[in-house]
This record gives C-alpha cells, sequence and structure tokens, in this order.
C-alpha cells in the first residue's frame, strides 16, 4: 500500500493520495496521524513511517457536490421512512398497504409560513402524519420528529481493491 487517505479535521474522507503528498503535508504541519498504522517510505539516510490515515489540522470547507434537494431526493434520502410514525413501505396502515405513493414531502415549517425547500426543513412523511399535521409545526401538533433532517452525505470517495483495515470506517469499500 503506498498510499494514504486523507481526512477533514471533521474526519470526513478528503481523498486518497500518495506517500510522498501525505509527507509534505506532514512537513508542514498541516495534518496528523490519524490511526497507529504506518507504512514505511525509504528516505535517502533515514526511513519515515506515514500513518496510513491522515487529518487535516484546520477543516476545509468542501462545496457539495450534486446534491441538490427536490422532493425526490428527500424521499430518497429518508428511505420512504414517515419522519413522524416510522411507516415504511410494505407496512399495512388502517388496513392498507403503504406503497411509495403513500409517501411524501412534510415541510417541519410549513411553506405558507415561510418554511422554505431546504434539506433540513423537509421529511418524508406518510399521506396520514402529513395530513395530521396539516398547517402546523411538528411542536403545535404534538408530533415529534423521530431524526433530525439533514443534507444527505455524499460519498464522494468510493475505494476499490485493497484497502487498509484502518480506511474501511471512513469509506464505502
Ligand atoms: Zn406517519
Amino acid at each position: 500500500m503506498s498510499q494514504v487517505l486523507l481526512l477533514n479535521a471533521s474526519y470526513e474522507p478528503m481523498a486518497i493520495i500518495t506517500l510522498r503528498r501525505a509527507l509534505s503535508l506532514m512537513i508542514r504541519g498541516r495534518v496528523e496521524a490519524a490511526c497507529d498504522e504506518s507504512v514505511t517510505l525509504q528516505g535517502s539516510s533515514t526511513n519515515l513511517h506515514i500513518p496510513v490515515v491522515i487529518r487535516l489540522r484546520y477543516y476545509v470547507h468542501v462545496p457539495q457536490r450534486g446534491v441538490h434537494w427536490s422532493r425526490k431526493a428527500v424521499l430518497r434520502r429518508d428511505k420512504y421512512v414517515c419522519a413522524y410514525c416510522g411507516a415504511q413501505i410494505g407496512d399495512k396502515q388502517r388496513g392498507l398497504l403503504l406503497t411509495k405513493l403513500d409517501f411524501t414531502v412534510d415541510h417541519i415549517v410549513p411553506v405558507s409560513r415561510g418554511g422554505k425547500n431546504t434539506w433540513g426543513n423537509t421529511v418524508c412523511a406518510c399521506a396520514y402524519c402529513n395530513h395530521h399535521k396539516g398547517n402546523r409545526t411538528p411542536h403545535e401538533a404534538n408530533m415529534k420528529l423521530r431524526w433530525e433532517p439533514k443534507r444527505p452525505r455524499v460519498t464522494y470517495l468510493v475505494a476499490s481493491g485493497e484497502v487498509p483495515a484502518a480506511w474501511k470506517m471512513y469509506l464505502e469499500v
């Protein structure tokens, strides 16, 4: 293995880089080791040990690529699970099997009250909960969100082949 996984300060994987590039970041004090496993880089006079996972000391803002908000994307993010009651496709609700068509995008703060089409303000809801909530906030409707809606995580790093065990918790292999 002659490559190093570079993490952001937030531990998000950023790139797979060469040992030389990792070394240069280390020399400049930009990164620190993020695991105990290391590889040896043969130097002219001495061997250098480079951790297979390194982490930037300062957070670098990476613009999110390709995840634009849309109703479909919200439903996909929430996997067609109702954020209020947990109902999902195939569940029975009042005697009927739920299908994709029974789910909709709910605005936590309703559009009529200034709620926006954003990742943080929208969740998947079953038609029943959506109707029950109506033009109210979850608090007013006495409904609880089962999770905090967030912008979906982009897996912009996908490794293939043999990868060090130390990388696996950061990557989709
Ligand atoms: Zn529901």
